[in-house]
């Protein structure tokens, strides 16, 4: 999988404090009157991450990033929703990210509904959407169709972003941002990229 290089290397910072949160050592970002008003002033994103609306998968905190740091949009299901193109269309448009990231987790509730048949309920075609990811895991008969399901989703947000969101798209052809998908393998805290062409975990 290659990356542009300066998405190389906000992922490398992601991941490296994906480490420091995961081993208990983050860092202190801490904030009072006078860095709150600082943060107020202006925002420089470096990353724009589509993920979960699970209340253990804040992209902020599995990746010890300060405020300010990562423009994000949270559905369940990680699904490439139209509020989610939308933030990308501000991140590559006014801000530039280097990365986009769509960041799926194992045990995901809205991939299990759709896993055990439950169709039915709010979300529409987005949750259709998520049934699809179900589809191409069974296709592929693996061993945990569950986790396949969860990483076929992401696959699955990747490709309807970058076929749906046209800001992204061209931000792409012009070498200007990367994407990639991963995973947030909650009983570990561990985020793992996939492979976008073999499904592979890498
Ligand atoms: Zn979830």
């Amino acid at each position: 999988m290659k990356l542009i290089d300066a998405a190389q290397v906000v992922l490398d910072d992601l991941l490296d404090g994906n480490k420091r949160f995961r081993e208990g050592q983050p860092h202190s970002h801490k904030y009072g009157p006078a860095e709150i008003l600082e943060i107020s002033r202006n925002q420089a994103p470096t990353a724009a991450i589509i993920a979960c609306a699970d209340s253990r998968v804040s992209p902020d905190l599995v990746f010890d990033q300060p405020l300010g740091s990562i423009f994000a949009s949270r559905v369940p299901g990680n699904v490439a929703s139209d509020s989610a193109k939308w933030m990308l269309d501000i991140a590559v448009s006014e801000f530039q990210v280097p990365l986009v990231m769509v960041m799926g987790h194992t045990g995901c509730l809205a991939v299990g509904q759709l896993l055990d048949g439950d169709k039915m309920g709010a979300g529409g075609l987005h949750r259709f959407s998520v049934l699809s990811a179900v589809y191409r895991a069974k296709a592929r008969n693996p061993v945990d169709l569950y986790l396949e399901a969860v990483e076929q989703n992401v696959l699955q947000t990747v490709e309807h972003l970058c076929y749906e969101c046209a800001a992204l798209a061209a931000a792409i052809a012009a070498g200007k941002t990367s994407i990639v998908g991963a995973v947030y393998e909650m009983h570990t805290g561990t985020v793992y990229l996939l492979d976008p062409q073999s499904g592979e975990r890498i």
